[in-house]
């Protein structure tokens, strides 16, 4: 009998998806702003009309179809996908354009980056016909993408999902910023490997096109860009598109090498493009090509100079964050609006790549704890009551920002827990709905929605076995390291070995509450054989791994009660 080890569902649910649902069942907040403050933002939306724009050279790109561009390439006797968009449906959405503009069989799809906006939809290419295209990216483009829907899976889709406001009922959300709308949501993710990959450049023809794909870290370390040498069109990924780019992004992110980008962008420019398709927002051509790559690159490059000189003069990162703003030269271009990502962001961001967290003031090096912070703030205002008036008066004169810090401390005190909540939930959404970031303005509508009692996270879609088939078995091992629950773990000493019909050999062992990843098969307490994909299925919840150990599927040498406590280790 098994039923004695409990092991909640949502344990196995690995949450590979990076990105949440949509929903229309928010209660409505009903509220009146006024419309001037996002007129800029609603204007923006025109950037993101639905449309494919076509070249009499062969090159068409597909604006507003979910939140990045596809563009096809026609060759001679095939055509090239560059960017595959969010999710199947809408990959078949835009190719029911592109194929009535030529249907030769596709030869190639080019992934300019790991992110699923532009990878989630190549399935649907990739399956269309008998022969399968060539699937292209950066080396590293598979691992970041294995690391999005691995170990911090569950924290980006969190936030992921408040930044793109999938929760958000459709009218809240005005734009994404670089897009519409997130897609992803209505379809199943449709992400294929890479099966050829480059370091620095590739040259290479397909179906007669010359091609040049140059590794360019930017917005991510594995963007690369794409140069069509007879075409003199450019396609640039994510390394500039119409709004100021997101230096940081607030779903979270590695430190992204600003320098970099702008040698990115330089690299570009030497090449003097006539075209400029990219992945997100409208194309240019002709002067404006040169023009809009130069005065993107010195934005980025104020913002990383100026930082640095800042803190050269040993200011902190929230000090600099007010003290830089774009010189009007560049300020001046609709291509730096900020849209995306911000200079206050930016500059924080920088800050942190280079010296890292510690602001080098020595009251941050160890702070109180929020907690006693808020203790003694309370007494010093003469008590918690005296706080929460505080909190009170600032929603009601519309001090929202302070309104919020007031609450952290009320809510650290855990004082009037219900109506500090909901003071803090009007600050939210007044923020929130007068910010012209859609990232900001999002990221607060949806927090502000998630403090409504009768709140309820979306599930996640559910996995397909044709998804985890194109993720690597190491990377489920990674999450079952990060996800060793300590008290569940203590004083035990415990190996036990995989063995995959691959041959691939995979061991856990346990001791001092971590979690080893090797690949000994030596002195195993309990040797596990079975597939990678059934392991995979099983660990993600498609298939239900107490069926899958009972039936054998998984089989554990007669010791399934003993592998599915091993396993339960692994639970909340
Ligand atoms: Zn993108």
């Amino acid at each position: 009998m098994l039923s004695h080890i409990s092991m909640k569902k949502s344990f196995f649910l690995f949450t590979l998806v990076f990105l949440l649902g949509c929903s229309d069942s928010k209660d409505d907040l009903s509220r009146e702003i006024d419309i001037v403050i996002l007129d800029d933002l609603i204007q923006h939306s025109n950037e993101f009309d639905k449309r494919v724009y076509s070249f009499d050279n062969g090159l068409h790109l597909a604006v507003g179809y979910g939140i990045a561009n596809s563009i096809m390439v026609e060759g001679i006797d095939g055509n090239i996908i560059i960017d595959a968009s969010d999710s199947v449906a809408e990959a078949e959405e835009v190719y029911s354009h592109f194929s009535k503009i030529n249907s030769n069989p596709i030869k190639a799809i080019i992934y300019t980056h790991n992110h699923g906006d532009h990878t989630f939809g190549a399935a649907y290419y990739y399956n269309l016909g008998e022969e399968k295209p060539m699937v292209i990216a950066h080396e590293s483009t598979s691992e970041y993408v294995e690391r999005i829907m691995g170990i911090l899976n569950p924290i980006i889709s969190k936030r992921s999902s408040r930044m793109f406001g999938t929760e958000l009922p459709s009218g809240d959300v005005i734009n994404v910023g670089i897009g519409p709308y997130l897609g992803v949501s209505q379809s199943p993710i449709g992400y294929i490997k890479p099966n050829i990959t480059f370091t620095d450049e590739l040259k290479i023809n397909i179906a007669g096109v010359d091609i040049e794909l140059y590794h360019a870290p930017g917005e991510t370390n594995d963007q690369l860009f794409v140069w069509l040498p007879k075409h003199k069109a450019l396609m640039p990924g994510d390394n500039i598109y119409r709004t100021f780019p997101n230096l940081y992004t607030i779903r979270g992110t590695p430190h992204r090498d600003v320098k970099s980008w702008v040698k990115s962008l330089d690299h570009m420019r030497s090449l003097k493009p006539d075209y400029l398709l990219p992945s997100h927002t409208k194309p240019l051509e002709g002067e404006e090509v040169l023009e809009t790559l130069t005065i993107y690159r010195d934005a980025i490059q104020f913002v990383h100079d100026q930082t640095i000189r800042l803190m050269n003069k040993g200011h902190s990162p929230d000090e600099i964050s007010h003290m830089i703003q774009l010189p009007p030269e560049v300020s001046s271009s609709p291509f730096v609006r900020e849209f995306y990502g911000t200079v206050r962001w930016s500059v924080k961001s920088i800050f942190n790549g280079y010296l890292g967290w510690f602001d080098g003031n020595v009251s941050n090096l160890d702070p109180l704890p929020s907690e006693d912070y808020a203790r003694r703030l309370a007494i010093l205002s003469g008590g918690e009551e005296k706080l929460f008036e505080a909190l009170q008066k600032a929603v009601e004169s519309e001090d929202m920002q302070w309104a919020l810090q007031l609450s952290d401390n009320l809510l650290a005190l855990n004082y009037k827990i219900d109506s500090t909540k909901k003071l803090r939930q009007e600050a939210i959404q007044y923020i929130g709905d007068r910010a012209l970031n859609p990232n900001k303005r999002n990221y607060f509508l949806s927090s502000a929605n998630e403090l409504n009692a009768n709140y309820q996270a979306e599930p996640l879609l559910p996995q397909t076995s044709e998804l985890l088939s194109e993720i690597s078995i190491d990377m489920f091992f990674d999450i079952l390291s990060v996800r060793l629950n300590p008290e569940k773990a203590k004083g035990i000493k415990q190996r036990v070995c995989f063995e995959f019909e691959s041959g691939n050999i995979k061991t856990i062992t346990l001791r001092n509450q971590i979690a080893e990843v090797s690949s000994e098969k030596t002195n195993c307490d309990i040797l596990v054989k079975t597939s990678e994909q059934i392991l995979k299925e099983a660990l993600a919840g498609v298939r239900n791994p107490i069926m899958t150990v009972a039936s054998g599927d998984i089989e554990t040498g007669g010791q399934r009660t003993n592998f599915l406590n091993f396993l339960s280790k692994f639970a909340e």
